[in-house]
């Protein structure tokens, strides 16, 4: 029986369409900052795939910014803005941001105040719109809201086109993390009313290592790395060629409507799921591909391993760099109580998950669930 991978929200497969851009691109010597024709060659390659991407997020090409990956992008944004932007005295953070985003907003040295989640998972307009109703930017100075558009563990889609409406109404300014959103839901960053948007590209299907952070043209900026004058001084160093151009060949092929069918997948498994088993953050506008459910007594880590023994690859929620399983903070600030935190799991599909994933899903998690129940009673 070949594997079934279901961790496309820790990292997706690459395509084969950015992997044959990438060996292409790697026939050669590039270096865009080059003058020579082998530069000239390579700088081309860099600024098509800077059209690609802004043309599928609709924004100007100059507004992208090529980073390693959505880390990078979040620290970027953050400490780039905070020391080089308006003079920003506070940071806002809503409750479910991923690890780098309050990661970053610590090393800026400001005050940072969480914005909580209703227990659907979403942001708390309420919350935010009382806070800032008499937020007065000459006393208390400008701020920053980092809100993410869709969160990595539960796929809940947060109201970000709201909540930058309101950050700007109060002399604010958004940082969006669109990580996970970027190509399973549609991305316009034309409208959104963000000022800035990060990205990574191996969230859907391109290559590990670069990323973007998109910029408003005339935000004030200072780059966190220093050295060269590439990308028009806001991030030095040598381009990753190769990535940056699996990135561009990604913006051409990756589409939310090929993510919106695996939204029938993703419901097949929830409808499957025997009674006492819940879904997080369903009743809430969700990415298609991702469901984060929980059983009562059935531990996260014997899931995936149960799963892994089945040839499923799934996760207990967020991929964590030492390989161990910890408490989720997501679910945590979205009210679940913590025996339930620690008996769930991620299910996150991609662009190579076959028709029959959830007959393969339930088919192994149901018995390895009833096993574990029947011993328990
Ligand atoms: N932001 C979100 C929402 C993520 O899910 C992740 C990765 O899981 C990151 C940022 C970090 O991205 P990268 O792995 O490209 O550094």
């Amino acid at each position: 029986m070949t594997r079934l991978y279901l961790d496309h929200n820790a990292t997706s497969p690459l395509r084969p369409q950015c992997r044959d851009a990438m060996l292409d691109a790697m026939s050669a010597p590039r270096n865009a900052s080059s003058v020579h024709a082998e530069g000239r060659a390579a700088k081309q390659l860099v600024e098509r795939a800077r059209k690609s991407l802004s043309d599928a997020i609709s924004c100007p090409p100059t507004s992208v910014v090529f980073t390693s990956g959505g880390t990078e992008s979040d620290h970027t944004g953050i400490l780039g803005f905070t020391r080089g932007g308006p003079k920003v005295e506070r940071i806002f953070l809503s409750a479910t941001e991923h690890p780098a985003v309050p990661a970053a907003a610590a090393k800026s040295g400001l005050p940072v105040e969480i914005v909580p989640v209703l227990s659907d998972g979403t942001l708390d307009l309420c919350w935010l719109d009382q806070r800032l109703s008499n937020y007065d930017p000459q006393t208390e100075g400008a701020f920053l809201l980092c809100v993410m558009l869709a969160n990595n563990e539960t796929g809940v889609i947060h109201p970000v086109k709201e909540a930058a409406a309101i950050a700007r109404k109060a002399g604010g300014y958004t940082m969006v993390d669109a990580v996970q959103a970027l190509f399973k839901v549609p991305l316009d960053f034309s409208t959104l009313g963000a000022d800035m948007l990060c990205l990574s590209a191996h969230k859907a299907g391109g290559p590990v290592g670069v990323g973007a952070l998109v910029v408003t043209p005339g935000l004030g900026f200072e780059p966190l790395l220093g050295g060269g004058g590439q990308e028009e001084n806001r991030r030095a160093g040598t381009h990753n060629i190769p990535a940056i151009v699996g990135f561009g060949a990604l913006a051409e092929v990756a589409k939310p409507s090929e993510y919106e069918a695996l939204a029938a997948i993703r419901d097949q498994i929830e409808a499957g799921l025997p009674d006492g088993a819940t879904v997080h953050g369903a009743s809430a506008a969700r990415l298609p591909n991702t469901t984060c459910l929980t059983a009562p007594g059935f531990k996260s880590e014997t899931q995936v391993m149960s799963m892994d023994l089945g040839g499923i690859a799934v996760s207990a929620g967020s991929a964590c760099s030492s390989g161990k399983m910890k408490k989720s903070s997501v679910l945590g600030a979205m009210g679940v109580p913590e025996d339930e935190t620690a008996t769930s799991l991620r299910i996150s599909l991609g662009w190579d998950t076959p028709p029959d994933a959830a007959e393969r899903v339930l088919a192994t998690w149901i018995p390895e669930y009833k096993r574990i129940s029947s011993r328990a009673a």
